[in-house]
């Protein structure tokens, strides 16, 4: 961490027409569902509607002195079937809007692997990187502070996402606490493994993709073994995915993140990469290959950045047969049909990076019970519980004749918004 401090960003419009597209996409792809919904599809405006929405002022005073404000969210989407679930995001493009699609995609998440969780999310627009660690934590402490009205463990348990991770989550928890009086571990997952964290939940959401990489491989009869994967995202669940299909024998050929790429025919060694600090750009990568990334020959392309990465143009362009969305919502809409005119199979965000979530789950479970699992047993309660939902996915897409993004939605969908029926609307 340096020194430097960042310059506060402008307040956003919260609706206006530059916001990212993210919502506009989950927005689509509930309307994509909704003819599969049958007598359900009366309840189905309750997805466009996120439930509660928090806006936060964050001041606080930098390390020379001067006060900043960040402006932060937490969005609890849909809470139909349990507490929301979702992490939060420290990141400079942070909206309401990208939060409120991120939260959405957790209650489609948490119902197609049959969880019992509702979907949340939060953000905060700050660049991490120009921060000091004294200045990082106080942020995360004031945050938690003033959305700690409405999170808790039977109410809503943030996690990591983009540029947070255990530490920040060790500091939510803790600052939760203070406010609560006792140690309350369940507030949050994702958390150190000394802290009440899970083992295996780091790369849990790694494991999913390749998981679900793998069984989606097996039906198309690709062999891992010897194919050639693109991966675009080299953070926590594009190392991690990298990382098993190495060892599952996969080539992994070429890497993108956000300050370069690197194309490598020969393979690359991802477990070297892992340890290098500075990313692709510290081994060799350039920004000036970041096009030829798209056109790399390769089997399977694992998308593990941000949102909006798959456009037309690229679905256009790219040649792989599989494509895995470790992030979430990398595909646009127009995009997904390209690709599945195509033939290109698509694992959608909302089963492919479940594992995260999943091994949030049994971390929240474990806190209950203060009873810990080992690290086998939950990579294989993972393994199992991802194989079965992706079958029953599976054989809901086949059944409709259908794509399997759209399989997940309605697996999902009806679970939903079952639960909105059976609850009845208040009062
Ligand atoms: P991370 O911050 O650890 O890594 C993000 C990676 O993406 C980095 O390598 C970064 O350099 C790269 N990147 C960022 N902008 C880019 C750009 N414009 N072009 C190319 N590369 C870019 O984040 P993460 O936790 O690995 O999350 C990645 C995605 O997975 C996000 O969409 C996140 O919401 C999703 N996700 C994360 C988890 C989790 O458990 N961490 C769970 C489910 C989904």
């Amino acid at each position: 961490m340096t020194n430097t401090i960042e310059r506060t960003a402008p307040p956003l419009s919260y609706t206006g027409p530059s916001e990212p597209s993210s919502w506009t996409t989950y927005l689509e792809q509930v309307d994509r569902v909704t003819p599969y919904l049958k007598g359900l599809a009366r309840w189905v405006e309750t997805l466009k509607h996120p439930k509660r929405a928090m806006i936060v002022d964050i001041p606080i005073e930098m390390d020379d002195g001067r006060v900043r404000h960040f402006e932060g969210f937490r969005v609890q989407h849909n809470l139909s079937r349990g507490p929301g679930k979702g992490g939060v995001r420290f990141h400079p493009h942070v909206t309401l809007q990208e939060t409120m699609a991120l939260a959405a995609w957790m209650t489609i998440k948490t119902a197609a692997m049959d969880l019992p969780f509702g979907g949340a999310k939060g953000g905060v627009r700050v660049n991490p990187q120009s921060l000091t660690q004294n200045e990082l934590e106080k942020l995360t402490r004031r945050y938690t502070s003033e959305i700690s009205i409405i999170i808790g463990p039977q109410k809503d348990i943030p996690a990591p996402d983009v540029n947070t991770n255990a530490q920040i989550m060790a500091w939510m928890m803790d600052t939760y606490s203070m406010h609560a009086g006792f140690t309350s571990s369940g507030v949050v997952t994702g958390k150190p493994v000394h802290l009440g964290g899970s083992l295996g939940r780091v790369k849990a959401t790694g494991r999913g993709v390749f998981v679900t990489g793998r069984e989606a491989a097996g039906r198309l009869g690709m062999d891992i073994t010897g194919a050639r994967v693109a991966l675009q995202g080299f953070g926590n669940v594009g190392s991690a995915a990298a990382e098993l299909f190495a060892s599952a024998g996969a080539k992994v050929i070429a890497i993108q993140d956000q300050w370069g790429s690197l194309i490598d025919e020969r393979g690359i060694d991802v477990r070297s990469l892992a340890s290098a600090t500075s990313g692709i750009a510290g081994i060799g990568g350039s920004p000036n290959l970041n096009d030829a990334f798209w056109d790399v020959p390769c089997d399977i392309l694992i998308l593990a950045a941000l949102e909006s990465q798959m456009t037309a143009e690229r679905a256009r362009r790219t040649r792989a047969k599989l494509v895995l969305e470790g992030a979430n919502g990398p595909t646009l809409p127009d995009a997904d049909d390209i690709l599945a005119d195509r033939d290109i199979l698509v694992v959608p965000d909302v089963i492919c990076n479940a594992g995260g979530v999943t091994v949030s789950y049994f971390e929240w479970v474990q806190d209950f019970s203060s009873f810990f699992w080992s690290e086998d047993e939950i990579n294989a309660r993972l393994d199992k519980l991802m194989v079965e939902s992706l079958r029953k996915i599976w054989a809901c897409a086949d059944r409709n004749k259908i794509s399997l993004r759209t399989g997940t939605y309605v697996i999902a969908c009806e679970r939903i918004l079952a639960a909105r029926q059976e609850r009845g609307l208040y009062p």
